[in-house]
């Protein structure tokens, strides 16, 4: 296609919860690179991308692509290898109960994909087993906002960051895991200088560091210790918000009683958080004296064996202030992945129902059996991820459906899952890319369509919705998730439910079940973007970003919620929640003395898959490699650059050592990313321990109790 011919299509980044636009230059079906740049529109980005988002035009060559079904490693049709997902998804069924079979997916997922696959197992397959990698994302930050606001509701926007006066960024490295809200927050903070304040708390010192004022290189898992610490500072300088408490909170009293008794004084907090108290004397000051404050937090607070409560202690001291959902004010929770979001919003977790309806509520539960027709509802929560690996271990799953995502790399315990997998009846892997390690243990490969080919929306982490729009036709013999999970619908007899024959339709049946006997009487929803379910195909074509709740037709989207101190609780009233001192379950012993933290480089996403494609971006850190402080590299007679196993009680990885003060003496950081595919020694899943939060039942990847020694 020469220059001339080429058509700009908008879609969105495949990457983070950022949720970029994008301008792509429509391609030919062959094409070997796709020319993207970031879209000047979005109001994500207004045209920046970041070293991710930029190479994605170039991840679309065909190289490793899943092209055709596969059974047992031989080609075969689409019709035979279905016919066989079928059968065995029907005989297990019938033999050992739908509690037998599981579906786990991905934020990498459409929502229309979602929706589907979550129809599919919820309403007509009666297993609540579905399950995603947002488990391992966003949970914690799930399950905080349900038990303060009564809904998964994120109240703020980008625009919040950059307006704050205090902007504290918690577990954070914003600047590799989100960059380009990195960039836009970095710009403001340039023009405004001193009259912003950025605090970040970490305990590594990050790129993120180069914008802070201020730094506190926090002991991990004492973040609730601060933030009660705070709480307790806030009362005693008289700047909570009495009148607001009254008004819209309640549970203020036994949460101040809790946090007295973890946090009494600043010299207590400074002493467990491993904190100088002038330090934290100063973040007090500064959130205490700045209306405009927003605490913004990601996977350092949310892969925590005490994640949900460390989402609460810093939702605590907003609500005590009254700075919730008001511009440049508010607690804001930033999404790992591109489509968490939207996974969150039809219930592509296993607690969850669909359009943010619960099943602890039994109403909900048959308004949506109401609305799905569906013959076999499932009542209540099927297994989270860790659980669902651990069922695959035991053998009361014996049918697994894995869509997008690879477990094998990126589960706590890697090991034990790929084990279990290996002698899982039946493991079935629909992906766009052929030789993951989850797909080396897969009975049954089912190619999908990826990035450029596939067409519906995503939502980022200020609950804008974008279109992720097909640039070209699928390659080879992929297909779409959602018109896979459709075609099994009508093979297992439920051609009506499952009749969709393109993404918009999918889409309207989305929305409208978000507005589904949404009358006066009903509990209010927050998640209803029922001016959506009469959109035409036109209107889906040309739909722009939009931020939830979308009730009605008229509706232009909304930056912010809880404004008006209305929050959608039974009483209408938020929830201080009480939190206490959780100690981390596994703790450093002689045999494990240092902490091991994970987490994302720069330039990589997830397992490779994707970003290992374009070369360029490997330069930045080509290896996987154990970050250490100095006293711990000599007392182990590791140099720099020298290899190191990093052992657990779980399993162990060789990796190349980079010793480095950025890392607090007892603390070791290993990437998450490599896999078996790209290092046949660097997949630190299998050291991670197993050890989830209590009620989020989202994983603990930030510490591991790990010992090192030279290879
Ligand atoms: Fe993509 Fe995230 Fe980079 Fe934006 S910041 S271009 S969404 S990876």
């Amino acid at each position: 296609m020469s220059v001339t011919e080429a058509t700009e299509i908008k879609t969105t980044c495949a990457y983070c919860g950022v949720g970029c636009g994008i301008v792509a230059e429509k391609p030919p079906i062959d094409a070997e690179v796709i020319v993207v740049s970031g879209d000047p529109l979005h109001p994500a980005n207004l045209g920046r991308l970041c070293s991710k988002g930029s190479a994605l035009g170039e991840t679309v060559h065909h190289e490793n692509r899943l092209l055709y079904p596969m059974v047992n490693g031989n080609r075969v049709t689409w019709d035979a290898a279905l016919t066989d997902v079928v059968s065995r998804l029907q005989s297990t069924i019938e033999q050992y109960g739908p509690q037998s079979v599981a579906l786990y997916g991905s934020g990498q997922l459409l929502t229309e994909d979602y929706y589907v696959a979550n129809k599919l197992m919820k309403g007509f397959v009666g297993s609540a087993n579905i399950d995603t990698n947002s488990r391992l994302c966003m949970a914690s930050t799930v399950a905080g906002h349900k038990r303060a606001f009564g809904t998964d509701t994120v109240p703020g926007c980008y625009e919040d960051l950059e307006l704050a006066d205090c902007l504290v960024l918690v577990g954070s490295n914003m600047a590799w895991c989100h960059p380009v809200l990195y960039q836009r927050i970095r710009a403001v903070k340039q023009s405004r200088g001193d009259r912003m304040k950025v605090v970040i708390i970490d305990p590594r010192r990050t790129d993120t560091c180069d914008i802070a004022d201020l730094f506190l290189p926090i002991q991990p898992g004492t973040d609730s210790v601060l933030f009660n610490g705070l709480l307790i500072w806030l009362l005693e300088q008289e700047k909570v918000d009495h009148s607001y408490i009254i008004q819209h909170t309640s549970g203020f009293d036994r949460t101040l009683e809790l946090a007295r008794v973890t946090s009494p004084t600043v010299q207590v907090v400074s002493k467990k958080c491993g904190l100088e108290p002038e330090v934290v004397e100063i973040f007090y000051r500064w959130f205490a004296e700045n209306d405009r404050s927003v605490t913004a937090w990601s996977q350092g607070v949310n892969q925590s064996s005490a994640g949900t409560d460390k989402v609460n202690a810093i939702i605590n001291c907003h609500l005590a202030t009254g700075r919730i959902g008001k511009p440049g004010s508010t607690p804001f929770s930033l999404t790992g992945q591109p489509n968490a979001m939207g996974g969150r919003e039809v219930g592509g977790l296993a607690n969850q129902l669909a359009a943010h309806l619960e099943f602890n509520r039994p109403d909900d539960v048959e308004r949506v059996a109401r609305f799905w027709q569906a013959p076999n509802m499932v009542g209540k929560p099927g297994l989270t991820a860790v659980e669902m690996f651990d069922a695959v271990s035991r053998g009361d799953i014996r049918f697994i459906w894995i869509m997008g995502t690879n477990p094998v790399v990126s589960m706590p315990d890697a090991d034990r899952v790929k084990e279990a997998l290996t002698l899982c009846p039946t493991v079935v892997v629909s992906d766009c890319i052929r030789n993951t390690d989850t797909a080396d243990v897969a009975d049954i490969l089912l190619p999908a369509a990826g990035w450029s080919e596939k067409d519906g929306t995503v939502t980022n982490s200020e609950r804008r919705i974008s279109r992720q729009r097909r640039l070209r036709a699928p390659v080879g013999e992929s297909r779409y998730d959602w018109s896979i999970m459709a075609e099994v619908g009508r093979r297992l007899g439920y051609g009506e439910a499952f009749s969709f024959q393109s993404p918009v339709e999918v889409f309207r049946e989305h929305a409208a079940l978000s507005a589904f006997e949404n009358h006066p009487t009903m509990r209010p929803r927050d998640f209803d973007i029922g001016g959506l379910m009469h959109i035409t195909g036109e209107g889906y074509d040309g739909l722009v970003p939009i931020q939830w709740p979308i009730p009605d037709t008229t509706s232009v989207g909304q930056a912010r919620l809880f404004e008006d101190g209305h929050f959608f609780t039974e009483t209408g009233k938020a929830n201080f929640v009480p939190v206490s001192e959780l100690a981390p379950v596994n703790m450093p012993d002689d045999n494990y003395p240092l902490i091991l933290n994970t987490g994302r480089v720069r330039d990589h996403w997830h397992t490779m898959t994707r970003t290992a494609l374009a070369p360029r971006l490997s330069q930045h850190r080509d290896e996987p490699f154990v970050e250490l402080h100095p006293d711990d590299a000599a007392s182990r007679e590791i140099t720099d650059q020298s290899l190191v196993v990093v052992s657990s009680q779980y399993g162990q990885v060789v990796v190349r050592a980079r010793v480095t003060t950025h890392q607090q003496s007892g603390h070791v950081f290993v990437p998450m990313h490599w896999s078996g595919q790209f290092s046949r020694s660097g997949r630190v899943g299998s050291v991670v321990n197993p050890v989830v939060d209590p009620f989020s039942h989202q994983p603990d990847n930030k510490y591991t109790p790990v010992e090192l020694r030279r290879f």
